[in-house]
């Protein structure tokens, strides 16, 4: 089927979702482009799309082997893997291990400074708001999660970083922080929380050990260059290259 006569269900920033081939999946179809502060920036990082499925497939495989379950089921092609279909949780999870971003503005924090313990930060998915931070208070209050289902998502994170903190020290990056999303999955009348969305170089600052070079989304943020070359080279350490290499990277825009 081409991907013109599939039924779009939503289209974020970073990509588009697709009715699935069977009841309960959707296809997650990977764009190039990028946007940056709440969408005032924009551009396309060529290749992107093909080297974030690849990864967040290599990720989302390594974390369902210690038992973290998430909407991740396989690989479809270059930039579409198929995926569970869940109630995403409108609440975005930060977890911080090292100061960066937003949280050096807030408190005068010298980047790169360890932080005392993992923090763990919450803000509501809302483009139009711009994503506000939020504190536990407001999402029980306003029902966005329960007070259980926030508990799951936090306790998954903290297990979600310790697993992803020592894979990537293996191939010579530090996790400095990351940004997850959570989804309801129901399976035989009961509900559970899972992981959803992407883990990516767009949503996770990864700062090679060695030289605190930044090989994430932080290049375009900040316009330092060589935006292709740090998703590839991600991609390279995790060893999930595309077997062509670089000259392979854009593939096929539509579906195979
Ligand atoms: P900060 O609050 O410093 O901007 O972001 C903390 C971490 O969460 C960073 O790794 C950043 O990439 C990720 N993050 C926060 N909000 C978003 C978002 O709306 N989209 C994406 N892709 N990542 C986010």
């Amino acid at each position: 089927m081409s991907r013109s006569r599939r039924r779009r269900i939503y289209e974020g920033k970073a990509k588009i979702l697709f009715e699935g081939p069977e009841p309960g999946t959707l296809v997650q179809y990977f764009k190039d482009d990028a946007t940056a502060f709440n969408n005032q920036k924009k551009g396309t990082i060529t290749g992107k799309g093909v080297l974030n499925n690849r990864i967040s497939e290599f990720l989302m495989e390594r974390l369902a082997e210690i038992g973290i379950p998430t909407h991740f089921v396989r690989r479809l092609n270059m930039r579409e893997q198929l995926v569970k279909e869940v109630e995403i949780i409108p609440v975005e999870v930060m977890i911080r291990n090292v100061a960066a971003g937003t949280l050096t503005k807030r408190f005068n924090i010298e980047e790169g400074t360890p932080l005392p313990r993992t923090i763990v930060e919450y803000a509501y998915k809302n483009d139009a708001l711009g994503d506000p931070q939020v504190s536990e208070e407001h999402i029980t209050a306003f029902g966005w999660a329960t007070t259980q289902d926030l508990d799951d998502m936090v306790h998954l994170s903290l297990r979600i970083n310790d697993f992803l903190q020592g894979l990537f020290r293996g191939v010579g990056l530090k996790l400095v922080d990351f940004k997850l999303e959570f989804g309801r999955l129901w399976e035989n009348e009961e509900m559970k929380i899972v992981l959803a969305d992407e883990i990516s170089p767009d949503c996770c600052r990864l700062w090679d050990i060695k030289t605190n070079e930044k090989m994430d989304k932080d290049r375009f943020r900040r316009d330092l260059g060589k935006v292709e070359e740090a998703y590839q080279e991600v991609a390279r350490r995790l060893g999930v290259l595309p077997e062509a290499g670089p000259v392979d990277i854009e593939g096929p825009k539509s579906m195979q």
